[in-house]
């Protein structure tokens, strides 16, 4: 089997490697580089065959539902046959009507835990994996006798820790290539210290619940599955009630998961900001409404019980709640990366919140496993040799990790 990385050797997300065996490949993840904007022309990397012209390509695996690994795919042929976790497929669908970060996938075939499918001349067994996207995957491939794991991206210390532990505890054997995300292996930091879990996450947005006078504002991605379960938590502990909008709700309700924040759960309301009542008006979608009809609070009910409320919240939403008179007291929980604070909508927001002179206090926790529990997962793999992917730093891999052995975007390299 040989393997060559397309994108990701050299940067955080993007990723897309091609595999060959037997004269057949298949691609892992085919993502949108972060480093160019959303929506951004960006061409597609040069395997032969995503236009459909080529059957030697056999499919493309979508590990989990990040722009930055799935975000190509609508530039592929509908022909090459395509392969996601199930609860990943009905999270993108869902999101696609409300967001540019969805897609109807279309897939060949589902990705389940430690259930082995065969594409072509590979043999593919996907691990659910703790990571800040729904339903993710670390993919084994087999193939021509030779073993390589791809983890995808993955964390130890989320919602899901547990399974994290499962895969140090049964791993899969004789690797010979663990091909390895380093999201927090970066030039500027010594690299070892844990940094925040979703636990810490939690604990933090109670203590900021409670002292927080009027309605909290809460900024998470509702895609971020564990981050909704995580403020839900916290506004139980805090005797707080969970306001979402249309996007979040559909969300949950597409996981298909009875145990995460329903629209009809007892402390859950749904809250139908401006611009999505334009979006099902315009697409007469009012079956998506009367969906959550009887759990929908309103403008009058945000005003008069806002110091009980943990609103999600978004930029595009400020002026509306500003003009309801919802804003006294209030506080933002921003609860995402700090680099969409740098952009464009990020800014303004700031400014916003400045005039309104409206505190923000950030309570995150990254996607991406910290260096010690990625420690972890080398010695408990024992892998011949361990590739950097999704890194800006792939030198410095070798500072922390036994055989690395580096390799350059659209090299070949025998597995
Ligand atoms: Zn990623």
């Amino acid at each position: 089997m040989r393997a060559r990385i397309h994108r990701g050797a050299h940067e955080v997300g993007g990723n897309c490697i091609e595999l060959e065996a037997r004269a057949q490949r298949i691609v892992l993840d085919i993502g949108h580089p972060i480093t160019t904007a959303p929506g951004e022309d960006v061409p597609l990397p040069g395997v032969a065959g995503f236009d459909g012209s080529d059957d030697s390509l056999v499919g493309i695996v979508i590990s989990h539902p990040h722009p930055d690994h799935f975000g190509l795919l609508p530039k592929v042929s509908e022909s090459v046959p395509r392969y996601i976790g199930e609860a990943a497929a009905d999270v993108l669908r869902e999101a696609a009507f409300f967001s540019p970060f969805g897609l109807d996938v279309k897939p060949a075939g589902f990705l389940r835990h430690r259930q082995t499918i065969e594409i072509g001349p590979f043999r593919i067994t996907p691990f659910l994996n703790d990571h800040s996207a729904f339903d993710a995957y670390s993919l084994l491939i087999d193939a021509e006798g030779r073993r390589l794991f791809y983890t995808g991206d993955i964390r130890a210390h989320g919602r899901k820790a547990g399974i994290f532990e499962e895969l140090l505890r049964k791993p899969p054997e004789n690797l010979d290539v663990l091909l390895m995300e380093g999201t927090h292996i970066r030039a500027e930091s010594n690299c070892t210290e844990r940094g925040a879990s979703e636990k810490d996450v939690e604990d933090a947005c109670v203590e900021t619940f409670k002292s927080t006078e009027g309605m909290v504002l809460a900024m998470f991605s509702p895609q971020n599955i564990d981050r909704l379960v995580s403020m839900y938590r916290a506004c139980v502990r805090s005797g707080r009630d969970l306001v979402v909008d249309l996007y979040a709700a559909a969300i949950a309700k597409a996981t298909g998961r009875a145990t995460i924040p329903q629209a009809d759960w007892d402390r859950v309301s749904v809250y139908l900001p401006k611009s999505q009542k334009a979006k099902i008006i315009q697409a007469q979608a009012f079956e998506r409404t009367d969906a959550v009809k009887p759990h929908r609070i309103y403008p009058e009910e945000l005003v008069e019980r806002r110091s009980e409320l943990v609103t999600l919240f978004r930029g595009s939403m400020a002026r509306e709640l500003q003009q309801i008179g919802c804003l006294g007291g209030a506080r933002v929980v921003w609860s995402m990366w700090h680099g969409y604070l740098r952009n464009d909508p990020g800014s303004k927001l700031t400014e916003f919140l400045e005039r309104e002179e409206i505190p923000m206090v950030s309570h995150h926790a990254s996607g991406h496993a910290y260096v010690p529990d990625l420690q972890r997962l080398v010695a408990a793999l024992a892998p011949k040799r361990v590739v950097p992917i999704h890194s800006f730093a792939g030198d410095r891999f070798a500072e922390f990790f036994p055989r690395v052995d580096r390799r350059t975007d659209g090299e070949w390299w025998e597995v």
